[in-house]
């Protein structure tokens, strides 16, 4: 087999500043341990997150000039619902400045005090803007989900039977919407099945329960399905895609993953009823209907992304480079949420460093430890995240909760050579880890306290 090469050519480059061991510890120490605080231009290779961190291509910065800003009506408006509509098959869409965006107006229609929102994992906007609205969120992921090391083709999967019993100890009347992440960000970037969405479909159906996806890597999904899940092989990503969407009654989206834009969101609506309300919010806070919060320029960045993000070539590449790291850091030793999911790897930090107990946070040791050696900024999923939150009635067990370090691989952007100077920093950082020290929480907000906590190592 010949190496997959990154389907594209660089034309335009940004220089990395390096650093050296000394500057490092001396910025990480002034960050307060919090990797949230260190300047970017004072990290190396930054995978922190996917969002909004891609490279565009030359279409889409042609785009960025072909953009009409009209303020009604613009024909960037139109050119960008046509490619939408025709690629997800909905007829209403509203575009709005990014996923939470789009979350907020749907929670403010459905949600609401006494309601509950399943979902096979809520991320961490989804599930803030449900609870803003006074609802309850509650994750139903399938029992393999909270096992790092055993692998699951569909690991990102909604608990079905989970669901049939929320649904007999609720009520159904209580149940306004079932949400599907995929792929499932909080849980791995594991992706769901076609059999499972259809299997949710077919509960809510039996409830008249309305089912959206939380699709912000939707193109990613679709591949896995393609590879993954029998008689699917020789279908098209693009059509697996409208199959998805066609089980569906709406969608929130952040382009910010799989649109491969900067920044950008959208909100598909089925119901005429609902998309009418949808519109009198999105003019309340986002900006009329034919831009919502966007410029005209974004709108036709967006169209061309979503149109060069099912490009087969382009998913080959992107799920083996995630998986490339993957099987680097397994060679290594270091334990992994298996298998590498479409958009991170997940380092399981609890399992590499049994020596640092969760309340002094084996991940952020781990996240400080890749940033010394090597400027890599990763970022902490564990009791950092979640630790301080107060757990609503159907929350996990504590002792099911993961202390995971992603490494999140930005779209376009990085290398096979950066990935193979990744791959060294955590096996430099596994090789040392009896000498990683905890930390403990010096300073912290009362809400989100991983974006700005400080810390101090033990
Ligand atoms: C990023 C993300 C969101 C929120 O999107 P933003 O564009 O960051 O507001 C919602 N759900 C999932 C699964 C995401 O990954």
């Amino acid at each position: 087999m010949k190496t997959m090469i990154e389907p594209f050519r660089i034309k335009s480059v940004e220089p990395i500043r390096m650093t050296t061991r000394a500057e490092r510890e001396r910025i990480l120490r002034n960050a307060g341990y919090n990797a949230f605080l260190i300047h970017a231009d004072d990290v190396v290779i930054d995978l922190l997150t996917d969002s909004g961190t891609g490279a565009m291509s030359a279409q889409q910065w042609a785009g960025l000039m072909r953009g009409d800003e009209s303020y009604a009506g613009s024909p960037s408006f139109y050119h960008f619902e046509r490619r939408v509509q025709e690629l997800f098959g909905f007829d209403h869409v509203l575009p709005t400045h990014q996923g939470r965006a789009s979350e907020r107006i749907l929670f403010e229609l459905l949600g609401g005090p006494d309601q509950v929102v399943p979902n096979n994992a809520h991320f961490d906007t989804t599930r803030a803007n449900i609870e803003h609205s006074g609802a309850e969120a509650v994750d139903l992921p399938i029992s393999a989900a909270r096992v790092p090391g055993v692998a699951h083709p569909f690991k990102g999967n909604l608990n079905v039977d989970a669901l049939r019993a929320l649904i007999a100890e609720v009520g159904a009347s209580r149940i306004p919407v079932v949400m599907v992440t995929v792929t499932n960000n909080s849980g791995g970037g594991q992706p769901v099945s076609l059999e499972n969405l259809k299997a949710v479909r077919a509960v809510c159906d039996e409830h008249g329960i309305l089912m959206f996806l939380d699709a912000c890597r939707f193109a990613e999904n679709a591949f896995f399905i393609q590879q993954r899940e029998p008689g699917m092989a020789d279908r098209s990503v693009r059509e697996i895609v409208q199959e998805m969407f066609a089980l569906a009654d709406g969608a929130t989206i952040s382009a910010k993953k799989d649109g491969l834009v900067n920044i950008g969101g959208l909100l598909l609506l089925r119901d005429q009823d609902l998309f009418q309300q949808a519109s009198n919010l999105l003019i309340l806070t986002e900006g009329y209907v034919t831009y919502g919060g966007l410029a005209g320029r974004d709108l036709e960045a967006m169209a061309q992304g979503f149109d060069e993000v099912v490009q087969e070539d382009y998913l080959a590449y992107r799920v083996r480079s995630v998986e490339y790291l993957g099987e680097q850091l397994r060679n290594a030793g270091v334990p992994i949420m298996e298998p590498p999911g479409g958009h991170a790897v997940y380092i399981d930090a609890g399992a590499l460093c049994p020596h640092i107990p969760p309340e002094q946070f084996p991940g952020q040791a781990v996240v400080c430890g890749l940033y010394r050696v090597a400027g890599v900024r990763a970022v902490e999923i564990g009791t950092v995240m979640f630790g301080g939150v107060q757990p609503g009635p159907h929350a996990l067990p504590l002792d099911q909760r993961l202390e995971l370090v992603r490494l999140t691989i930005p779209r376009r952007v990085y290398t096979q050579s950066h990935m193979d100077y990744v791959a060294e920093a955590v096996g430099e950082v596994a090789a040392m880890r009896d000498a990683l020290r905890g930390l403990r929480i010096v300073e912290e907000p009362p809400v989100l306290r991983h974006f700005t906590a400080r810390f101090e190592e033990l």
